[in-house]
């Protein structure tokens, strides 16, 4: 960790000390002390209830993940307008140094900019030049990476009087001195035995910091938590799924389970092995109106219904926006977008809050794209339904009842014939923050067509550990694919800009992508929308009429969100690049062709008139080769695909090609033997690069029948065209 002197920060904490409560405002002799490295611990100290509940009326900080509390991500700055948006240019760059996915929005006060890359690593910058000021890297084993569905990725932090607060990919929550990156607590949030994980941004409301997790791809019980900022002391726990037992666990969600929760589970299935899922692994907003904190709840474990629960109950509260009382966890609302969700269909997805007129009314609502499909506008004081209508193409209901009630069509909860279904589990829309433009009354929704063959796994098996869904990946899946196969998986994967009115539930206009999992939105006070794309561009829009205003090639795929702020009079636009995550590991070696760069994690700020540029990357030559002769009949490959799409496909990729973020094990050189294969997969030799052992979900044979599968598709990978 780089530090600044203890003789600066002595000076730095016996001054402030004590200004913790109440905005601050600065005499001129402490305005002139900003110029110096120190504002980082001043300002920092500041960052409290009142700065917080007022973010709208500084723009020129990003105070909180989504710009205010409201998480319209709308900044009213409006210097870099239509008329301007073609000088923008390179203010200053930083290297994450990873090659794996980024999602952090970074967080900017007076002149710092505090944002995470991968494994959970803090950079404070400065924000005028992008110089370091400190590093904080939690060092996380490696292995945990193997209980990340998605990535190891972390999409920010919160800041509160004076600290840092992190959410760490193996379960610790971490606040840092915001001066120094020096730790200052750091409590264990999760059953480290269990494949939980944190990727979210931390939210912080009058002193509580809010926490949930991910992975309930895996067997967990997911909840959300409320810690003392200052001491790490948890305070509250919210369950989203019933105790095993149906037993108090006594935790602030017991009476929610007693009164509507527990009805709405069987008393038999998977679920009582499992937890039945429903982490808390992204959105949390405080309503300031009605004094609320809103969280969004993701899928159930496993995801298969049939395996969960057959008695076919919804299962609150799997895929719902839940409404507590933020200081006592108190249960109040909530809304399940995915009753008896069957499909991964969370809604964990981007909330946002608005006042928007609806039917001659001023109606204060919350508003979510979740995966599902459906565009939902809900009434924030009681989570009353008030519309809703799909987004994207799906094929899966017949629409939505009165009560915004997916009414099901039956091939959705599918059996043992494979159902290809819109949206797939990657969603019409994912983790990539949408935006709000009140001045427009338009949501922007990162949206995307990416459907996936649902179908029965026919040897599920309950286990402890690992990806594990009831749902056969290799579904539809011929064990040796030709470039028509390729071709028309390819051809299915769209993604678009829509700008969507939530009044009238239609879209006002669609700007379409080159391909599917593009950047998170930004809308501001000067006209214009701002989304990364997957092919490394960084576009502006107009706000109105999506006309393309702006590019600039940021060579690297994005994928978070844009922010903005303004430090000297200049409107600074920044961006964190590199697209990594679920659809890189899992779906990406079929977006992976010339025109998409690689992933470089980088911070990219522009400003209007700068002229710097943005190094190319450097990237090592991989040879596109076989490393074995074809073997194995044609049952072993079979077994070999089924294998594979369990337990290799959601990292390595579909059909064995990869993004390029983990290795494309079709080139790889332990293929070259059984023994070098066996003792990567089964006896966890590169354990300390995050190739954990499969011994305790693979049997020998499964084993070398991947091996076989990955060999055969290495040899028809050196024909197929990835274009
Ligand atoms: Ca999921």
């Amino acid at each position: 960790m780089t530090k600044l002197t203890a003789a600066s920060m002595a000076v730095a904490i016996f001054a402030f000390a004590g200004c913790s409560a109440g905005q601050t405002q600065l005499s001129n002799s402490e305005q002139t002390r900003l110029d110096t490295p120190v504002q980082a611990e001043r300002i920092a100290n500041s960052v409290d209830a009142p700065r917080l509940l007022n973010a709208f009326d500084t723009p020129e900080e990003w105070l909180t993940h989504g710009f205010t509390y409201d998480e319209q991500r709308f900044s009213p700055l409006h210097q870099v307008n239509p008329d301007t948006v073609s000088q923008l240019g390179v203010a200053w760059t930083y290297d994450l140094k990873t090659n794996r996915g980024v999602e952090a929005t970074p967080i900017i006060v007076d002149g710092v900019m505090y944002v995470t890359s991968s494994w959970s690593v803090v950079h404070a910058l400065d924000a005028r030049t992008g110089e370091e000021l400190w590093v904080y890297d939690p060092e996380v084993d490696r292995a945990v990476g193997a209980s990340a569905c998605c990535d190891v990725v972390n999409r920010g932090v919160a800041l509160w009087e004076g600290k840092v607060y992190v959410g760490v990919i193996d379960g610790r929550l971490e606040a840092l001195d915001a001066a120094t990156g020096d730790l200052v607590w750091s409590t264990v949030t999760v059953d480290q035995s269990k494949d939980y994980t944190i990727t979210g941004a931390p939210r912080i409301v009058e002193g509580r910091v809010y926490i949930g997790n991910g992975g309930a791809e895996y067997p967990v019980r997911g909840y959300i938590s409320a810690y003392d900022a200052d001491t790490g002391e948890l305070d509250w726990r919210f369950y989203t799924t019933p105790n095993p037992e149906k037993a108090p666990d006594g935790a602030v969600s017991d009476e929610a389970f007693e009164t509507v929760g527990n009805v709405t589970w069987g008393d038999e299935g998977e679920w009582k092995n499992s937890g039945g899922g429903g982490t808390v692994w992204d959105s949390i907003i405080y309503d300031q109106v009605n004094d609320l904190l809103i969280f969004g709840v993701g899928n159930g474990s496993p995801w298969n219904r049939s395996v969960r629960d057959p008695s076919g109950g919804d299962n609150l509260f799997l895929s719902s926006i839940v409404a507590v009382k933020p200081d006592t966890g108190e249960y109040v609302w909530h809304f399940q977008t995915t009753p008896g969700d069957n499909w991964d269909y969370t809604a964990t997805q981007s909330l946002i809050l608005a006042d928007i007129e609806i039917e001659g009314a001023e109606r204060r609502v919350v508003m979510q794209a979740p995966k599902n499909g459906f565009f939902y506008v809900l009434d924030a004081a009681t989570g009353e339904f008030i519309s809703g209508n799909n987004y994207v193409p799906q094929n899966w209901t017949s629409g939505l009842d009165d009560e915004g009630r997916p009414i099901e069509i039956a091939e959705a909860r599918y059996g043992n014939e494979p159902y290809l279904q819109f949206p797939g589990p990657l969603g019409g829309h994912n983790w990539h923050p949408m935006a709000f433009n009140p001045e427009l009354e338009l949501v922007y929704i990162p949206a995307q067509e990416i459907p996936l063959n649902y179908q029965n796994d026919l040897r599920y098996m309950s286990r402890p550990v690992k990806w594990n869904t009831g749902m056969d990946f290799s579904a539809a899946t011929p064990v040796e694919p030709n470039q028509a196969v390729f071709d028309f998986l390819r051809a299915g994967l769209k993604g678009r800009l829509l700008a969507w009115d939530p009044k009238t539930q239609d879209v006002r206009w669609s700007h379409e992508h080159n391909n599917a999992w593009n950047g998170g939105v930004l809308t501001t006070g000067g006209g214009l929308v701002f989304q990364g794309q997957l092919e490394g561009r960084f576009s502006a829009y107009d706000a109105a009429t999506g006309d393309m205003l702006w590019e600039y090639d940021v060579k690297s795929g994005v994928a978070s969100g844009p922010g903005t702020y303004e430090l000297d009079g200049d409107q600074y636009v920044t961006i964190t690049t590199g697209w990594g995550s679920a659809y890189a590991l899992a779906a990406g070696g079929f977006a992976y062709d010339e025109v998409v760069p690689p992933m470089v994690g980088r911070v990219v700020t522009f400003k209007l008139g700068a002229s710097g540029s943005i190094p190319d990357p450097d990237l090592p030559e991989i040879l596109r080769e076989p490393q074995a002769e074809d073997f194995g009949n044609e049952e072993t490959l079979q077994t070999g695909l089924i294998a594979y799409a369990r337990a290799c496909s959601v990292c390595h990729g579909g059909l064995a090609m990869s993004s390029g973020v983990l290795p494309d094990l079709r080139w790889s050189p332990f293929t070259s033997s059984e023994a070098a294969w066996r003792s990567v997969v089964l006896e966890g030799s590169l354990r300390s690069q995050g190739m954990v052992s499969f011994a305790d979900v693979l049997s020998e044979d499964e084993a070398e029948a991947i091996r076989a599968y990955v060999v055969k598709q290495a040899h028809i990978g050196t024909q197929l065209k990835q274009k």
